[in-house]
């Protein structure tokens, strides 16, 4: 059903967008009747169906309450921009690529991302779950000239862990990760590494009575009080993996969650300079992308669907 070729041609891409929003058939926004009459296409957009509930008697068309309607540029010109994102291109590329103003592109990019990251699940995490920090250079946009400074002195400590030193005020923003061993992944751009920052958003995402690993940053000291078995590996000492029950396997270890900086990173590699006020976006995009599992057609599927759902949540 999902191919580039349909997605350049805006009646089947229209269709794309019928099928996943009403996977069942077309129902009413308002009160999810079934009884509903064509009505004729969008004056500006030939192939945007419209429709009348015979219910409740109101109108909304293909595009009603989602992220795509009321903008200027052609629906598969949103959907191709939305493909790119899947494949990580950055917002320049995206230009070059759409023949876009890049201050457009910039604009669509960012309300594709936070579409996202509103849209997407809560997760939960449960079981054996890793925890850890990293920091990444991040300014204010509207200051490239520091911004450019601090990354070319940074560029080497990007995501690389220096203990308890960054900050949202020092343009150092640090990430919490929490990932459950062979599950999915939570991460957050905190304002300060405090105890009392990381708390409420542990709680929220990490079930009661999970075994949490981490290091020995005392940070996570009161995961105990918190409701959780805590496992500590000790990376100063070169203790990367301990086999606490003796039974072979070593799994005192952070070790996942490791991995996943290592993909983070290259995720956020092609995005130069992105600010503090976009970072959450690119968290929250990636962490979609990382949990659905999925690339290129079969991604921009996931991530369409996310976007046609009804209630955008509201979460960090
Ligand atoms: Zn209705």
């Amino acid at each position: 059903m999902l191919n580039i070729q349909a997605l350049i041609d805006d009646a089947r891409c229209f269709q794309v967008i019928r099928d996943l929003r009403w996977p069942q058939g077309v129902c009413c926004l308002h009160c999810h009747s079934a009884q509903i009459l064509q009505q004729g296409h969008d004056e500006t957009q030939p192939a945007r169906q419209r429709y009348l509930c015979r219910s409740c008697s109101r109108r909304f068309d293909d595009l009603t309450e989602t992220i795509f309607a009321g903008h200027h540029q052609p629906l598969r010109v949103w959907v191709l921009c939305l493909y790119f994102l899947g494949l990580n291109l950055s917002n320049e590329q995206i230009a070059r690529e759409l023949d876009l103003d890049p201050d457009d592109a910039q604009r669509m990019c960012t309300q594709l991302r936070q579409g996202i990251v509103e849209h997407k699940p809560q997760v939960v995490l449960s079981g054996a779950v890793e925890c850890d920090e990293v920091y990444v250079i991040a300014g204010h946009k509207g200051h490239p000239e520091a911004v450019q400074k601090k990354q070319r002195l940074g560029r080497r400590r990007r995501l690389k862990g220096e203990r308890g030193r960054g900050t949202l005020e020092k343009e150092k923003p640090p990430i919490l990760g929490m990932i459950q061993r062979t599950g999915e992944v939570v991460i957050r751009m905190l304002e300060n590494v405090q105890q009392a920052t990381i708390d409420p958003i542990i709680r929220a995402t990490i079930r009661p009575g999970s075994v949490v690993y981490t290091d020995e940053y005392d940070i996570y000291s009161r995961l105990p009080e918190w409701g959780y078995l805590h496992h500590t590996v000790c990376h100063a000492a070169g203790e990367f993996a301990r086999d606490e029950d003796g039974d072979g396997f070593c799994e005192v270890h952070v070790n996942t969650l490791e991995g996943f900086w290592s993909l983070l990173r290259s995720w956020l590699r092609p995005h130069r300079g992105i600010s503090q006020e976009k970072l959450p976006l690119y968290l929250g995009f990636f962490e979609f992308v990382h949990n659905v599992r999925k690339r290129g057609k079969a991604l921009l599927k996931s991530l369409i669907e996310l976007l046609v759902q009804p209630t955008p949540r509201n979460t960090g």
